[in-house]
């Protein structure tokens, strides 16, 4: 059996509400800054999630109302 490919964690600032909802959903994943906004792994708007993780990456992109992360194939599995 093959492990899933890495995917991409995307956050969508301007449509998020900073309700922590989806650190909630996955501590181990999501942090919050001191204004309660999601810090992605690596800190940035976009976070490469290897396949083990995708599981909790789901669980945060499920459990934001605003529709504010997604999953997209990372980049070097695309073509
Ligand atoms: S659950 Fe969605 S709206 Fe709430 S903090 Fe996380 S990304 Fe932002």
């Amino acid at each position: 059996m093959t492990a899933p490919a890495t995917q991409t964690l995307v956050l969508n600032p301007t449509t998020c509400d900073g309700r922590g909802l989806c650190a909630e959903a996955a501590p181990g994943l999501v942090g919050l800054d001191e204004w309660g906004f999601p810090l992605l792994p690596g800190g940035g708007l976009r976070a490469d999630i290897p396949g083990e993780r995708l599981a909790e990456a789901r669980d945060a992109v499920h459990a934001c109302p605003a529709l504010a992360l997604h999953l997209e194939l990372a980049a070097r599995h695309r073509r």
